[in-house]
């Protein structure tokens, strides 16, 4: 059996579903997980391969989409959260109608792992965006265990995730409800780690804990902003511009996973009931972020309509809100140093390999020239 790993995203759907348990995710050279098939257990009974190609499946109904600006009225869990904690309210909802929520959690190596949880004093370990790839492991299987048992299940992933499950599960639940959010892409865990390895020799203590999108210096004005909690005590405060990892990520996309460069997931159609995003367009006196809801379902309306008394919210015209998103509709352009970046970081360590290789990616270079060029034309013009 082979599986086109060109159009692998690192969903795990292939081995949470493979009978004989032939397939093992392996982590490459760049850090990125890719299905390992062990050809002597494999039956070629091609079920890795119907669930991998079930993710396009593209799913409408007559529901039409809508979207709103959200915060919520908790200030603790809108100040903990990325954007403005809706998905914490979502996820409040289900806890207390006594069901689960699935989300990505830090492990002990600052690695980033789907977990299950069924309390609220446990919503703080899956809040909060963690901006590299997150290992769905065994979940697939684990949330299928709960919702044929009936009980409530909230699920958010990325959008390829939530394609991935409803891959894996092929059947509708009606105690399911699938949430993502709009997704730029997924970095290589191996970056961030060679990041904080840095930090950790720099400072001689290991690192506890990273939040990005950290907002005590305000949401919009440095929205680069992270957090690192050091085990001694001490915290680290790197805003925008001495952010190498944000800077790595966001301006010159140096460690996405290649297929996110050509994602078949992006829009709505993939079978989510609920998309969050960033609400840049809002901006708020406090400034501590706000989210952009976009319910997609009857499913996903009718629990909004249940958590709207915990939240500000403002429906906004569903086109203009997701404008100023590009990741909705579109692709990230990788660097076209990223292989070089993530095979010197063995060698290098991050920060030598991020000042040869952080440029920009050559679309944005060659935008920037156009920009310059009418920008002098319009100056030689004046005069
Ligand atoms: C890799 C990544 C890329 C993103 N790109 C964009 C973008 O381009 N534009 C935009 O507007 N918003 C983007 N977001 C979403 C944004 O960062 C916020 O998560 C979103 O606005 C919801 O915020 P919140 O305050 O409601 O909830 P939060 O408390 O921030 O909750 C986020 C939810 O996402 C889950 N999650 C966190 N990290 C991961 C991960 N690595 N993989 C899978 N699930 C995860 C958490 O478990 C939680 O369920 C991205 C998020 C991630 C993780």
């Amino acid at each position: 059996m082979e599986l086109d790993l060109t159009k692998c995203t690192g969903c795990c759907a292939c081995a949470n579903g493979c009978p004989v348990q032939a397939i093992t995710m392996r982590e490459d050279k760049d850090g990125f997980i890719y299905p390992y098939i062990n050809s002597d257990s494999c039956i070629e009974c091609g079920k890795c391969k119907r669930i991998c190609d079930g993710r396009y499946k593209k799913y409408t109904d007559d529901f039409v989409a809508r979207s709103f600006a959200v915060w919520s009225q908790d200030k603790d869990i809108r100040y903990e959260s990325t954007s403005g904690g809706a998905f914490s309210e979502f996820a409040k909802e289900i806890l207390s109608q006594g069901g689960v929520v699935a989300g990505a959690a830090y492990d002990e190596h600052n690695g980033v792992e789907h977990v299950i949880i069924d309390a609220a004093d446990k919503l703080s370990v899956i809040r909060q965006s963690k901006y590299v790839q997150c290992n769905s492991k065994n979940i697939y299987k684990q949330i299928k265990d709960i919702v044929v048992q009936g009980k409530l299940t909230l699920f958010c992933g990325t959008p390829c995730q939530v394609a991935a499950l409803r891959s894996y599960l092929d059947k509708e639940y009606e105690n399911l409800i699938y949430m993502d959010f709009i997704c730029l892409g997924v970095n290589s865990p191996k970056a961030l780690k060679a990041w904080l390895t840095e930090v950790e020799t720099e400072e001689k203590c290991r690192v506890n804990r990273v939040w990005f999108k950290y907002k005590k210096y305000g949401w919009h004005r440095s929205p680069l902003c992270t957090r690192l909690d050091l085990d001694n005590g001490k915290q680290k405060i790197y805003f925008d511009k001495d952010n190498k990892f944000m800077r790595g990520y966001i301006h010159y996309h140096l460690y996405i996973r290649p297929s996110c460069t050509h994602c078949a997931f992006k829009g709505l159609d993939h079978g989510t009931d609920v998309m969050l995003a960033d609400f840049w367009g809002l901006q708020s006196a406090d400034d501590n972020g706000t989210s952009l809801v976009i319910v997609n379902s009857k499913k996903g309306n009718q629990l909004f309509e249940k958590i709207k008394e915990n939240l500000y919210s403002r429906e906004e015209d569903f086109s203009r809100s997701v404008l100023g998103n590009p990741a909705f509709r579109e692709s990230a352009i990788l660097s076209k140093y990223s292989r070089d970046f993530l095979c010197s970081l063995d060698s290098m360590g991050f920060n030598k390999a991020y000042e040869k290789y952080a440029r920009d990616p050559l679309a944005v270079r060659f935008k920037n020239i156009i920009k310059g060029c009418l920008k002098a034309g319009k100056r030689i013009f004046r005069k």
